[in-house]
């Protein structure tokens, strides 16, 4: 959802107790794609009631904000949001402000004082009642008869990311996550099988499942299906659409010979695997409560290399740990080298509120911690430019995600099965006809950075 703060269009007071006028609302996310996910779920639930959404917070009845707390700086940055939006709606429109998501989940009441802006906050557990207190804060009477069809997500473009688990229970030593979204929920297979069908069906040609660990789902349901047999299950109903699974955050214990098996076998799931190892050196695995070993790490990575044929490897290396020294930098860096990850996010450590690292001794400065995550960054482009490079002159499917605006006109804009959608870069076509959703070969005649330049020589394909 694009917010429009600058639309100042008035629209007169709606007398939404004569139940004449729907109410309308805009939902913003901040955070990472699983927060996405949540916000289309919220957004469905409010849809279904009878809201209308829309994009003004001049026109808004309710604002509804998903936040994120994952950082500080997204603690930040998610207040902001909030108030630079009550501030527009103050000065210009009507509307109430709830605060939802992972900010309430950590900071529960403490909010109420400080944030007098906000009509109600829903932790990230209680989003499901997002119906009942829109229509308290508001004052309008809770419709309990689902208005029209039934809305189940919003699909924009062909890439979706379906979540199939929620909260975590390694409690790393740095990370807050299990302290704000609990312990680890599978969620039920059939809930996310109907849900791949629908997307399918709306258009979407790839569906990415994420949570925050999710190579251990379906440990905590019933029976003993594991990701392995998701996976088979999911691509037994994208097939149809010659769609495409991806998978992301799985953790170095969540690999399986199972779950390399299909990641080898099933054409529709794709060879692409993400693995957050966040750092290699034994001793700094430890501080943060992680297991491994860089010579465990290194034996994983390249048994995957040699068993998944054209594997595509992407990481995350979280550098600046209390205690790391110049010394396991560089073992990192070399390591992230050796293995070639062709996509590395880098992240300086952060003392977050109420987390065991926190407490830590030996907490590096922060010009250390940018000076550190810079040497980092440039290894990880080094590699990431170079595998990007790699694809010249190739031939691949493309799906078509949109069409952008350039100083040399329009253009076709999509990702290749290499690219998880809006995390490794894309491929531009500067010419032909395609529609999103659409699945066309394109030769790769040039590459800047994580980008790639494509000339369709086949399109429509599968139609
Ligand atoms: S596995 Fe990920 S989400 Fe879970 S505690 Fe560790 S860093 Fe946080």
């Amino acid at each position: 959802m694009t917010m429009n703060p600058t639309d100042t269009g008035q629209s007169p007071q709606r007398d939404m107790t004569s139940g004449s006028c729907a109410p309308t609302c805009l939902l913003v996310t901040v955070g990472c794609a699983k927060n996405e996910v949540d916000t289309d779920r919220m957004r469905a639930l409010l849809v279904d009631s009878g809201f209308e959404e829309t994009d003004s917070p001049v026109e808004a009845d309710v604002i509804i904000v998903n936040t994120c707390s994952f950082l500080g700086v997204a603690t930040q940055e998610s207040v902001e949001t909030v108030l630079e939006l009550a501030s527009i709606s103050a000065d210009e429109g009507h509307a109430h402000v709830i605060m939802c998501g992972c900010v309430p989940s950590r900071y529960g009441n403490e909010l109420a004082g400080e944030l007098p802006e906000v009509d109600a906050f829903v932790p990230a557990d209680k989003e499901d009642r997002i119906v009942s207190v829109a229509c308290d804060v508001l004052g309008i009477p809770l419709e309990t008869t689902p208005h029209g069809s039934r809305v189940l997500r919003t699909i924009e473009g062909a890439s979706a990311y379906v979540k199939i688990s929620d909260g975590c229970d390694r409690w790393c030593t740095f990370c807050a996550i299990p302290a704000i979204r609990g312990s680890y929920a599978s969620r039920p297979a059939e809930a996310i099988l109907d849900e791949v069908r629908m997307l399918m069906e709306g258009g979407v040609r790839e569906v990415v499942l994420i949570g925050q660990d999710t190579g251990v789902w379906g440990s905590d349901l019933e029976g003993d299906h594991d990701l392995a047999w998701l996976l088979l299950e999911v691509a037994r109903e994208v097939r149809p659409y010659r769609g495409w699974v991806r998978v992301l955050y799985l953790q170095p214990e969540g690999m399986t010979d199972r779950l390399i098996g299909v990641l080898c076998d099933c054409p529709e799931v794709l060879p692409y695997i993400d693995i957050p190892i966040q750092h290699c050196v034994e001793h700094v695995l430890r501080d943060m409560g992680r297991s491994g070993s860089h010579d465990e790490l290194a034996s994983l990575f390249s048994r995957l290399r040699k068993e998944i044929p054209g594997l595509v490897l992407r990481t995350t290396g979280l550098v600046g740990f209390p205690g790391e020294t110049e010394d396991d930098l560089e073992e990192l860096c070399e390591f992230i080298e050796d293995v070639g990850f062709d996509y590395t996010s880098v992240f300086a450590y952060s003392a977050e509120e109420g987390t065991v690292a926190a407490k830590l001794p030996n907490q590096v400065t922060e010009d250390e911690l940018t000076e550190r995550a810079q040497r980092l960054q440039d290894v990880a482009e080094r590699l990431g430019f170079a595998s990007t490079a790699r694809r010249m002159g190739g031939e691949f499917d493309v799906i078509i995600d949109g069409v952008e605006e350039t100083d040399e006109g329009m253009e076709l804009i999509g990702h290749a099965w290499f690219q998880a959608p809006d995390c490794d870069g894309a491929v531009h076509i500067e010419s032909g006809e395609a529609s999103v959703g659409d699945v066309v070969r394109c030769k790769i005649v040039d590459a800047f950075c994580y980008e790639l330049v494509g000339v369709m020589v086949e399109s429509h394909l599968g139609e």
